[in-house]
């Protein structure tokens, strides 16, 4: 078969449709009616009410093409994108799913044959990785072929899968795929580095975790199963990253034409690049299901996404709006298969270039600014920004926290973390007070403000305490 990217997708619904699966169509990326979750983070999210067996429906199988964005919660990559090859906000992932039917011996041989024999990736190549004590799925593997010695047991962090703090769980055997040793990195499952890249989760649905922590079993064991469409297509086209598939080939070449540089020429440039590259899908997308920029959860995260992607523009030295036009390329790339996406095309440009706009006046206010500290900072061989210095930043010139988290990475500088918590504090105390004895004209404004903080504020926290640890 053809390995385009279409192709695969189309491929991967026949093929368990040939199974007896319902093909069924993407959630929107905002969960319905689930207060656990920021994001559609996996294809099981719609599905959940039915592991849990307080819904059924007119099949027990089923297989979906699931948008997901993993910028918050539980699964939050945002940090990780430019920096690794495997890692998106916005990616789509192909699963399959039985409801109380099959169990893990088929889930297993559908997931060895479609990769095996469907998109015909070498055997040879692939580890299979299976929770600690699951001896059942080591002998369903050993049976289906699998050697022994390309069996890893796994603990919690890797193979026990969960959604959110609370929900739909379980053990799970994930296969991987070693792209060789031109590839830095370990030549095992789960180790440093993107040489054996991690493909396809196959969970095994038994528990409902509670709010204390407990695990009770489900009514019926489940399957649920999330693989990357990117990473699926890049390792079937033999490429050694995502953004090297014919996935993303026209965003990068759009992209660098607006940026006047070459996809692959210069590695600051390409991270650039790769960044907008991702972060545009996130847009479009997350615009497309009705999210639009603002100060306060969904709308922050976005604002967040398409700051940092104007940031990286100025890295490449666009000092002008230019995601907006961008976003045609993603709606016409993947207008076909999310039908969403057309009529909300110029909805999305416009309020893209509305944000950009924004973005670029602080960033001309600010960036001097912020260059100037860096500068001081590493003339002082410090090598640390102060937290008034990060307050300043943050509360003067409206920097996201992360923008000033990621400009100090990568120049090696450190973040005075209980420095900013302190300043924030007191910025708190400060509105309190103020606030016993405002006006009552002036209380909206003073309690918006407060507000801001308070949000902002948790954000700047998740994100420096954040163990999402990079390369
Ligand atoms: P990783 O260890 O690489 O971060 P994960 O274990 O967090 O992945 P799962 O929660 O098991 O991922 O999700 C199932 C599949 O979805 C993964 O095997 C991978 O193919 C894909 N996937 C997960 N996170 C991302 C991401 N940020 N970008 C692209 N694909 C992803
Ligand atoms: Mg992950
Ligand atoms: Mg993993
Ligand atoms: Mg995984």
């Amino acid at each position: 078969m053809s390995q385009s990217v279409n192709d695969l997708r189309r491929a991967f619904i026949q093929y368990f449709e040939q199974q007896g699966h319902r093909a069924v169509p993407s959630a929107p990326l905002i969960p319905q009616a689930d207060p656990t979750l920021l994001f559609t983070n996996a294809g099981m999210n719609q599905f959940k009410r039915v592991f849990l067996g307080e819904e059924t429906r007119a099949y027990n199988r089923a297989v979906t093409v699931q948008k997901c964005l993993r910028a918050g919660g539980k699964h939050n990559d945002l940090e990780n994108v430019g920096y690794t090859r495997r890692h998106h906000t916005f990616f789509e992932m192909l699963g399959n799913f039985s409801f109380g039917d099959y169990f893990k011996e088929e889930a297993i041989r559908f997931g060895w044959e479609f990769l095996t024999s469907v998109v015909g990736l070498s055997k040879d190549r692939m580890w299979i990785t299976i929770f600690r004590e699951d001896d059942e799925a080591d002998r369903l593997w050993q049976k289906i072929g699998v050697s022994p010695s390309r069996i890893v047991r796994c603990g919690e962090k890797d193979n026990f899968w969960q959604m959110a703090d609370t929900g739909p769980c379980g053990p799970c055997s994930e296969l991987h795929f070693d792209q060789g040793p031109s590839v830095p990195g370990d030549a095992t499952p789960n180790g440093e580095g993107d040489r054996v890249i991690e493909i396809w989760n196959l969970v095994f649905m038994q528990f409902n975790r509670d709010s204390a922590g407990t695990l009770n079993p489900l009514p019926k064991p489940s399957i649920d199963t999330g693989m990357g469409l990117e990473r699926l297509t890049a390792v079937a086209q033999g490429r050694l990253s995502n953004y090297d598939s014919d996935l993303f080939a026209p965003l990068l070449a759009a992209i660098g034409t607006r940026a006047g540089a070459q996809y692959g020429a210069v590695e600051q440039a390409d991270r650039s690049m790769r960044v907008i590259a991702d972060h545009l899908r996130a847009i479009t997308f997350l615009m497309a299901d009705g999210v639009l920029p603002s100060n306060e959860g969904r709308g922050y995260v976005l604002r967040r996404i398409l700051r940092r992607a104007a940031r990286h523009g100025r890295l490449l030295g666009i000092t002008e709006p230019f995601l907006h036009e961008l976003t045609a390329t993603v709606v016409e790339q993947m207008g076909e298969a999310y039908h969403e996406l057309r009529p909300a095309a110029g909805t999305v440009a416009e309020a893209t270039r509305g944000e950009e706009e924004r973005f670029i006046a602080t960033l001309d206010q600010g960036l001097p600014i912020l260059n100037d500290m860096l500068t001081k900072v590493r003339a002082s061989g410090q090598n640390m920004l102060s937290g008034t210095e990060i307050f300043k930043l943050y509360d003067t010139y409206g920097f996201p926290m992360d923008l000033i988290a990621e400009a100090c990475r990568e120049q090696d500088i450190r973040l005075d973390e209980t420095g900013f918590e302190a300043a924030i504090e007191e910025q708190r105390t400060r509105a309190r007070k103020t606030g016993g004895f405002e006006s009552e004209t002036a209380r909206p404004a003073l309690s918006e403000v407060a507000a801001r903080v308070g949000t902002t504020a948790f954000v700047g926290y998740d994100h420096l305490n954040s163990e999402g640890v990079v390369q």
